[in-house]
């Protein structure tokens, strides 16, 4: 009689790795406040009323709080001008009690996403959306990171996979999700930015099905930034990869009425297979907050060292 051997993929639980990295913040910044320095400052600017943003920006301001971090939110109209969006971050740039800076995306359709991104001064740019320091992660250095895909890093830098070498196929190239976290995948560790020196394969909207198959199933991670459930599947998936899954959609629940939030990999089946497996929730999205955390210190510390608004520190 034969017996099948069933395997579950180990679970990479973000939400324990993000309570974790809180924690060693809050010490940390416990410490630099007993050092004399004020309390590190972050600034939300909300526009309009997407329940999604006030939600995540709520969040963000909690776990602020919980980790010693003065933070308050800017919340207006959807009716805002560009040129009142940018007075405001202007006046922010120029606040000395003000450390970093966060505009909530999206912005209303008639303020133009970029301008405001490259409006927010690049040593406050929490969310690292500015062209600086997009140009400067570009070029392997020392740079603020955006903080998914700086989360991606750190999971799998704590859950100890082995990048140096590797086959990674991330899926999905937003520049602010799937391109910076391809881009911290395949550089150099011996650089400012400190990569991870894996092979990376790029795929996107106009990658064929059957191609984005054969790259996944060549690939010793799969990370994928896409929103399309069920786009990982089972039979893309080598044995023992790992799998990180940004994706995260809203679908309809087993209640009528309810919905769940699900990413873009088929878990239940995909873990059957995978040896790492991030849970959406519970996964990345824990980690993209507890990193603007982190982002936020850093930058509030770089700030006091140099007091001036566009360095970036000695170190
Ligand atoms: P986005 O700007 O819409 O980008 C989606 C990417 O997926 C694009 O590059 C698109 O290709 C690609 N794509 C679309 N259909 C595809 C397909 N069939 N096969 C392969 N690639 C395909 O979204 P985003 O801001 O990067 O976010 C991606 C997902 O991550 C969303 O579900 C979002 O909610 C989630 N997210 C999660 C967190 C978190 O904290 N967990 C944070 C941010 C975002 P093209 O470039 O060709 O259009």
């Amino acid at each position: 009689m034969r017996f099948k051997i069933s395997h579950e993929a180990k679970l990479i639980d973000g939400k324990a790795i993000a309570d974790k990295i809180k924690n060693e913040l809050k010490e940390k910044i416990s410490d630099y406040v007993a050092q004399g320095n004020r309390p590190p400052q972050l600034t939300a600017i909300l526009v309009g009323n997407d329940p999604a943003s006030q939600t995540y920006v709520k969040n963000k301001m909690l776990a602020a709080k919980a980790v010693g971090i003065k933070s308050n939110t800017i919340e207006l109209p959807d009716t805002t001008s560009q040129d009142e969006l940018l007075e405001r971050i202007s006046k922010l740039n120029n606040d000395t009690s003000v450390d970093g800076i966060l505009v909530q995306l999206p912005v209303p359709e008639h303020i133009d996403e970029r301008t405001i991104c490259n409006a927010v001064a690049p040593s406050k740019d929490v969310d690292g959306f500015n062209e600086i320091n997009v140009g400067r992660l570009a070029l392997d250095m020392k740079s603020i990171v955006p903080a998914t895909p700086l989360g991606v890093y750190e999971l799998i830098r704590r859950t100890e996979i082995p990048t140096f070498g590797k086959n990674v196929v991330v899926i999905g190239r937003s520049k602010n999700v799937g391109m910076p976290t391809a881009m911290l995948l395949h550089t150099d560790g011996r650089h400012e930015s400190k990569g991870m020196d894996a092979t990376v394969t790029i795929c996107h909207r106009n990658t064929p099905p059957e191609q984005l198959k054969k790259h996944c199933q060549n690939a010793d991670i799969i990370i994928t930034a896409v929103g399309k459930p069920g786009l990982v599947r089972r039979d893309m998936v080598k044995t023992g990869a790992c799998i990180i899954d940004i994706g995260i959609t809203r679908v309809p629940g087993k209640e009528p009425g309810k919905t769940k939030l699900v990413g873009d990999v088929d878990f239940d089946e995909v873990r059957k297979v995978a040896g790492h497996i991030t849970p959406v929730p519970g996964g990345v999205g824990p980690m993209t907050v507890a990193m603007l955390m982190s982002n936020t210190f850093m930058v509030a510390q770089s700030l006091a060292k140099t007091k001036i608004t566009n360095g970036f520190g000695s170190d």
